[in-house]
Order: structure tokens, then sequence, then C-alpha cells
């Protein structure tokens, strides 16, 4: 559901919601050729603020290099395009989703003749798994499924063909009665959820996978990681998180643009902690939703402002 939101932005063009379309012979939609970004844009005093824009911009160039995707379009368009979507159907708060990826000439495997198209829609979204989850945290369930390895598809790139991995461990989840699904890499350690990295909380101090156990170097769980040493916490950016280590841990949370700081409550009906948000979750999570909302002035940076 779409909202009030009626305009997306196709190859330079802005178009009707319905008239977004593309052929049917897309080289992405057979091989899944695409590459992708989530971001948000914040309700906040000043405006309706895009959280991290310039690094999500980073990650979207990136993410077409192993695929030879060239992103037809330079930073100051997607920007213009972005903010015109924002400001033309009177958000204050989204979700933004720029997509790139080959389209229609033939449908051999290497995409060289294909036209390289991009797309950017933005729509309200709350909080990804709901929000009570926020606050009383999710129960996940670790997957029969496993996050592939970077050996066999590149983990820090954003590429739509591999979310089948995710997708998998979503409609598993949520078939045995979970909010989410954990995935363990290739190694059987942790590795992250299906759209959130994962973080845990020992002693008081912090951990999360580093970014060679195969996940995506999200930019959530950067802030995270930020503003947890910020507050003087001990955070451990390049653990190793076997499968037994989440059931003993003080607490469990996902971090993710879409999730943003939402505590995990049971893993595979084992209670973590004391079976609801902890201490240092509550810390992080007001630290981030602060943050976000402009309660405070710090990382002025970190936020691209939608004149309105
Ligand atoms: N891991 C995966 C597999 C994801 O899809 C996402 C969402 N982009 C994340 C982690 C979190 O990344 P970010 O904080 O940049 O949204």
């Amino acid at each position: 559901d779409a909202g009030d939101v009626d305009t997306i932005w196709l190859d330079g063009e802005f178009v009707d919601w319905d008239d977004a379309q593309i052929h049917v012979l897309t080289h992405g939609l057979h091989y899944g050729t695409g590459i992708f970004e989530g971001v948000r844009c914040y309700d906040t005093e000043e405006g309706p603020a895009i959280f991290r824009w310039e690094e999500h911009l980073d990650r979207f160039y990136a993410s077409g290099k192993p695929y030879n995707l060239d992103i037809p379009f330079d930073r100051e368009e997607l920007t213009a395009a972005t903010k015109e979507l924002i400001r033309r159907q009177g958000l204050e708060s989204c979700y933004i989703r720029p997509i790139a990826y080959y389209g229609y000439d033939m449908l051999g495997l290497s995409p060289e003749s294909c036209p390289e198209q991009v797309a950017i829609a933005v729509w309200p979204w709350g909080a990804y798994l709901g929000e009570d989850a926020l606050e009383e945290g999710v129960e996940v369930t670790v997957s029969s499924w496993q996050k592939y390895a970077s050996s066999q598809i590149p983990t820090n790139a954003k590429t739509t063909g591999p979310y089948v991995n995710s997708v998998l461990a979503s409609l598993e989840a949520k078939r045995e009665g979970y909010v989410e699904a954990l995935l363990l890499n290739q190694e059987g350690n942790v590795a992250e959820g299906p759209g959130e990295n994962l973080f845990l909380v020992r002693d008081g101090e912090i951990y999360t996978p580093g970014l060679a156990e195969g996940i995506l170097d999200g930019i959530t769980r950067n802030t995270v990681i930020t503003l947890a040493r910020e507050q003087g916490y001990t955070v451990h950016d390049d653990a190793t998180i076997s499968r037994g280590e989440l059931n003993t841990a003080d607490e469990l949370f996902f971090s993710g643009t879409a999730a943003e700081v939402t505590p995990i409550r049971k893993v595979d009906n084992v209670v973590i902690g004391e079976g609801t948000r902890g201490p240092v979750t509550t810390d992080v999570q007001q630290a981030f939703f602060d943050l976000v909302e402009r309660r405070t002035d710090d990382h002025a940076d970190w936020f691209e402002y939608v004149e309105i």
C-alpha cells in the first residue's frame, strides 16, 4: 500500500505511480541483476531529514561494481530526484527505495548490451518489525537457510537477486510463528538477519559480527557502533559469534534502516536475558532515536534536509 504517494522517478522522469512499468524481458527480472538501497527520512523540527544519504549513495554506487553496473545518474541528480519526490508528495517521514538494474535488450547472462535503468520510490513506512517490537523485542529463529559466502556472491553489495536468501529465511520464520530469522554463515557462526545486522551484549560490552563473517556493511550498524562508543561502551565490531553464544547473551538486538534498533527477546524460544529490552539496548536505542529525530545537534553531517 503506497498511502498518498502517487509519483515515482524512473530514468530521469517523474511518472505516475501506475505508469512506472518495465518490460517483462528485463534482465534484472530474470537474473536478479539489480542493486538497491533502503534509506529513511525522518520528521524533524527543521523538516524532513534524510539519514546518512551520502553513505547510502556510496554503497549504491559500490554495489554496482561487481556487475559492471554504472548508474547513469550522478549523486546530485539522484539527490535532487529524491528530495523532489518527498517534497511533491508532502511527506514528513518516509522510506526511500532507489534501485538500478539491467533492463531489456537480450537475455544472455552477460548483460553488457542491456540498458542500465534507475528508479526511486518513496512511501511512508512505520516500524518494520512492529511498534511494540521496539519496546518489547521480537522472537526470532535461527534459520535452516544459511547466509551465502562472499566467495559465492559479494555480501558487501546490495544486489536484488541474492535477496531470495533473505526471503526464504523470512518465510520460514513466519511459517513457524516467529517475527524474524537469524542466519548463520558458511562456518556456522552468526551472520545477520534477513534485513538486519545483529548485536550481542555480554558483561556490559557490545559485540557484532565483523565484515568477514559475510554480512552486509550496514549503515545503521555503523551508526550504532559510533553512538555506543560515544556513550562509553566498548564495542567489538569484528566479533565471531557462535550459535551457542546467542542463548547465553545478556541482550541481543537488530539494527537496520527498516528495523532501526529492535531488541530480540527470544531465540528459538530460549529467553534472552530478562526476556525484554535490556539496559544497554535501551541506551543505544534512545541515542539512536534522539539522533535521527534531531533531539541532539550531534552528527549534523549525517542529515540531508529536504527544503520544503
Ligand atoms: N543486512 C542485510 C542483509 C540487509 O538487507 C540490511 C538492510 N539494508 C542490513 C543488514 C542493515 O543495513 P542498513 O543498516 O544499511 O539498512
